[in-house]
């Protein structure tokens, strides 16, 4: 056994655990990372970068239809799904050597093993090295939750596996009401694939603007998308070349492929967090304070695994807050209360603050804004779908509090309004700016309709 000495030692090499390495070493701190998978960890391996590469494959189809309104003729257009995953392969490899380029260019010591807790100050590697650390830091992510005991459990795929498919299937039956389970649904519509999606309750993404969700499911219904809501599964039987999938109504429906999207977890399992001090909360999480601090002294945990907003930007704020307060000698707290964020379905949806109903909650009294419009480009196209912008404004202060977009590029609109929020824009403020036009996103300052609140 070795042993080797570190300012600081980082357990994942995912988004927050690379910043906080990085950035701790800029402020020359000598720093080692253990990784037991690939660098880059789940947003970049096996998360948002290859979705996102996935939902831009599932939109051809919409460009390809939508073209003829604008005088192109049709060419057949045929997919190939080895393809686009050898495509997808090649950028994700791309990535991944940027990421290890940039913590060997700041000089971080890479183990590519696993690693665990042995005591408040040392850390096991999986080949019984121990390396011993003024602070460590955990970034070990989170992990797909999973049926426990329903009978044909095995034969469930989750978002890890489905990457690495041999080939499209036909038909998908996809379990969840979350970001995961509508961007997957999405995308294997999108593909041409028959798709289904089950829902325990009687609408999807829970928390979102009621709007957005009910625009969501109208759109995704109307895209062919099976919506079985208020269901649930509670097997699945491997038959001749297809799998049978058994609700708690008493139906059964014939699948190729059966993608379970029912959560993520904390990845703190066989830790050594006990060895530390280190507490959990209920669902695993590594409770932490405002500086990302555990309950052991000098050692820390930020991004996924303290389950706190389980977004990439988030976890590599928490990184970078982290090293700025321990290292850098600037105490810095990361704000969680204006988190921007998209859902990836086709039409996409992004948000900012407060949703009507959770304004409404705290105890504002709400003026809503409302557009629900077709895009100029749709005259053409003939898609019926519709856009839909909405500002929920704190009638008291002209505070804008929430702002929910829904259509074409959701995500880089409201990734703008974001920063006007930030700053604490009025509606005034949103008024007193001038229009875009032509655009879609022009709807956000023109809106001068006061709509009712929904009843609370
Ligand atoms: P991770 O990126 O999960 O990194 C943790 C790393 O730790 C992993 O590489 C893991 O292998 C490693 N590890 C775990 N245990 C050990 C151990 N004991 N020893 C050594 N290494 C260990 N977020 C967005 O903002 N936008 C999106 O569009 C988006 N899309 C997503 C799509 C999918 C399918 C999924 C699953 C997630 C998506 N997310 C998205 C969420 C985003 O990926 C996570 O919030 C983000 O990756 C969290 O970063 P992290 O550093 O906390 O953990
Ligand atoms: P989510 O937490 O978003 O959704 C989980 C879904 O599964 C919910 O609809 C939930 O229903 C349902 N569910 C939970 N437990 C069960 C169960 N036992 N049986 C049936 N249904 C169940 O998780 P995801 O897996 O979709 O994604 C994990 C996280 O990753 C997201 O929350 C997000 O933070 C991040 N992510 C972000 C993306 C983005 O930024 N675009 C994309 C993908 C992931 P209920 O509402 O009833 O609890």
């Amino acid at each position: 056994m070795t042993q080797t000495d570190f300012d600081l030692f980082v357990i994942g090499g995912g988004s927050g655990g690379v910043r906080a390495a990085r950035i701790a070493a800029g402020y020359g701190a000598k720093v080692g990372l253990a990784e037991c998978d690939r660098i880059g960890g789940t947003c970049v391996i096996r998360g948002c970068v290859p979705k996102k590469l996935l939902v831009y494959a599932s939109r051809f189809g919409d460009l390809f239809e939508d073209a003829r309104g604008f005088g192109w003729a049709r060419a057949p257009a045929m997919f190939d799904w080895a393809q686009l995953i050898a495509n997808t392969d090649r950028e994700i490899h791309r990535l991944e050597g940027i990421y290890e380029r940039n913590l060997e260019a700041k000089g971080v010591r890479t183990f590519k093993t696993r690693a665990r807790l042995d005591g408040p100050s040392a850390v096991k590697l999986a080949d019984g090295e121990r390396v011993a650390a003024g602070t460590i830091l955990i970034a070990t992510g989170g992990r797909p939750s999973r049926y426990g005991d329903i009978p044909g459990a095995a034969h469930i795929v989750t978002s890890d596996e489905i990457f690495a498919l041999a080939a499209l299937p036909k038909r998908i039956v996809v379990c969840g009401g979350g970001y995961i389970a509508v961007e997957f649904a999405s995308i294997f519509a999108g593909l041409g694939v028959e798709t289904t999606l089950i829902h325990r309750r009687d609408k999807v993404l829970r928390g979102f603007d009621e709007d957005l969700r009910d625009g969501l499911m109208e759109a995704m219904a109307a895209r062919g998308i099976r919506l079985m809501m208020n269901e649930s599964l509670v097997g699945v039987a491997q038959d001749v070349g297809c799998f049978r999938v058994a609700l708690h109504s008493g139906g059964k429906i014939e699948t190729d492929l059966v993608l379970s999207a029912i959560g993520r977890e904390p990845a703190t399992a066989d830790l050594g967090l006990e060895t530390a001090g280190v507490r959990t909360g209920a669902r695993g999480e590594i409770i932490v304070d405002s500086f990302s601090g555990t309950t052991a002294k000098g050692i820390y945990a930020v991004g996924d695994v303290t389950d706190r907003a389980n977004l990439t930007p988030v976890a590599i704020r928490e990184g970078h807050a982290f090293a700025d307060t321990v290292f850098g000698r600037k105490p810095t707290q990361v704000d969680h209360s204006l988190i921007p964020t998209a859902v990836f379905t086709t039409p996409e949806l992004a948000t900012v603050g407060l949703s009507e109903a959770a304004a409404q909650a705290l105890g504002h009294d709400v003026d809503i804004y409302k557009s629900r419009f077709r895009s100029l480009r749709d005259m053409l196209s003939g898609r019926e779908e519709r856009m839909l912008m909405k500002l929920v404004v704190d009638r008291a202060t002209d505070r804008v509090l929430g702002c929910h977009v829904f259509g074409v590029d959701a995500a880089e609109i409201v990734q703008m309004a974001a920063v006007a929020l930030q700053l604490g824009a009025r509606k005034a403020d949103f008024d007193a700016t001038v229009a875009l036009h032509p655009s879609a996103a022009e709807e956000l300052v023109t809106m001068r309709e006061v709509w009712a609140p929904a009843p609370a």
